[in-house]
């Protein structure tokens, strides 16, 4: 079972979260250059990265709150967790396992 530290609730399982999607891609300008194809990207494009990701997560049957969540794609391990405008970073051990 995954654990998931709330920053508003502490340590829950993630049966009371909900994956709300890739916290890596940033929204395309709306009306700018009119790119359908940055909005397509963004909509429907995802990578399937091996290893260290950043994800939203909702604590649906908590708080509410979303969540930003730094997972190991590989062990499911959940390295941090923090509100949607934090900046996760791994530990340096994490990191050099990366590849
Ligand atoms: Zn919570």
């Amino acid at each position: 079972m995954l654990m998931i530290d709330c920053p508003f609730c502490g340590p829950r399982s993630h049966d009371e979260f909900s994956y709300e999607g890739d916290a890596t891609k940033e929204r395309p300008a709306i009306g700018g250059d009119g790119d359908m194809a940055a909005h397509l990207d963004y909509v429907y494009m995802r990578d399937n990265p091996r290893g260290l990701h950043v994800e939203y997560w909702q604590h649906v049957n908590g708080c509410r709150a979303y969540l930003k969540v730094l997972r190991d794609t590989v062990s499911h391990q959940i390295i941090a967790t923090g509100l949607p405008d934090a900046e996760l970073t791994a530990p340096l051990a994490e990191q050099e396992g990366e590849g």
